[in-house]
């Protein structure tokens, strides 16, 4: 055979094939960015393996990738399973183990307080595929058994719940959920597996928006979902497959160097959401203060049960209502007012005139939001600078 390198080939031949370096003895120190979509084989019947056990050699990037799949050993060894799928996004992951483990006719009960996308897949699921949603308070655990019914397969939790910061009794709803041989899953993006592991309290599949703390910059969308036990990561995988709401590699090298700092960062975070919440618990212009390290948090003794740590995201009420809410963006000189959360940076949002717009004041109230509710998300900075920022854009 011709080398590829031959100089008797032409150059619209050698320009195509460019030789991958072989590396003998030195490993590179951080994991390649293996951009391709497919992987050649010298050996017709290593192809033909391959190609029967999808699930072995690198093929096809959709199918898995040796970057993805980094990504992957990584976040399930933090959360203790035994393997993971990584995927286009959180929503990708959440859509794809939806999909993957429920058929039409059969019922999930969630947790009321979900994340708003997986509100609207769960609903859009229930009109358009004959899946039933339940949801329950999350106040008690015999919510479960009572909310029963013959075809459920499903118990759907957070471990911290957006924006007003609720933690269920995740070891007893978990108890709960699998003593009805339901399959448990866990959103766990805002608790992290250095806050929490749920599958250590006996959930089945954990899931994350790793677009938040695990990637951690705000540079990436991204998703991983983690399995209990191998046989089920087989079966969701199989679906990813179809589904192809996989995860690009160039986004998982990015969660991945993300990943390496996640502990750093997620203990200055609580550290200095603790700061702010206490502060901002003393301003007059504060009428209330929701963050689950204060005693004050209706959940407090429940997350001190399972929580390593409490978490970034404070959620604060102010006395001036929705218009006091929705301007406090424009006083802010360091925190950002954005959407989104878990970066390094701090951002800060108005529920009732953003994510939550669509709920009117009963609704709201039923959400336990207020109407001059903000959810900040506390990032990397300065604690004084943080405080000197927020103490100058409050109404004096
Ligand atoms: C952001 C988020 C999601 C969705 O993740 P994307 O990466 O935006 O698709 C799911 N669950 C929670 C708790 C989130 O915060």
């Amino acid at each position: 055979m011709t080398p590829l390198t031959s100089a008797s080939l032409r150059p619209e031949t050698r320009a195509v094939h460019v030789e991958t370096p072989s590396l003998s003895d030195a490993r590179p120190m951080s994991v390649p960015i293996y951009q391709t979509s497919n992987f050649a084989f010298d050996d017709p019947d290593a192809l033909v393996e391959a190609m029967a056990h999808p699930d072995g050699d690198f093929v096809y990037t959709r199918y898995g990738n040796p970057t993805t799949h980094a990504l992957e050993t990584a976040v399930a060894g933090l959360e203790g399973g035994a393997g993971a799928v990584a995927s286009a996004s959180g929503t990708g992951a959440i859509s794809t183990v939806l999909l993957a483990t429920l058929r039409s006719g059969d019922h999930v009960l969630a947790q009321r307080q979900v994340y708003g996308g997986t509100f609207a897949l769960l609903t859009a699921f229930a009109d358009r595929l004959g899946i039933e949603v339940g949801f329950i308070d999350g106040d008690d655990p015999a919510e479960v058994a009572a909310a029963l019914r013959p075809n459920t397969r499903m118990l759907y939790l957070e471990t911290i719940a957006n924006p007003m910061t609720r933690v269920i009794d995740l070891p007893a709803f978990l108890a709960a959920g699998n003593a009805a041989g339901l399959t448990t899953v866990v959103d766990n993006t805002f608790a992290t597996p250095l806050l929490c592991r749920p599958i250590e309290w006996g959930a089945d599949i954990v899931v994350h928006s790793a677009t938040k703390y695990l990637g951690g910059h705000s540079d990436v969308i991204s998703g991983v979902t983690v399995f209990a036990d191998e046989r089920r990561r087989r079966e969701v995988w199989r679906h990813a497959i179809e589904l192809g709401a996989c995860a690009d590699p160039f986004a998982a090298w990015l969660t991945i160097r993300g990943i390496k700092t996640l502990p750093l960062r997620i203990r200055r975070q609580c550290a200095n959401a603790a700061v702010l919440a206490d502060r901002l618990a003393e301003h007059p212009a504060v009428a209330s203060v929701r963050w689950p390290g204060r005693a004050d948090h209706p959940d407090h003794a429940v997350a001190r049960g399972h929580l390593a740590d409490f978490g970034a995201i404070v959620a604060f009420d102010l006395v001036g209502g929705r218009e006091t809410g929705q301007n406090l963006g424009k006083g802010v000189r360091v925190a950002r007012l954005a959407a989104s959360l878990g970066g390094v940076e701090t951002t800060l949002v108005h529920p009732a005139s953003t994510s939550h717009r669509q709920l009117d004041a009963e609704a709201l109230a039923a959400a336990g939001i207020g109407e001059g509710t903000i959810r900040l998300s506390v990032g990397v900075e300065d604690p004084d600078d943080l405080w000197a920022d927020l103490a100058q854009a409050l109404p004096g």
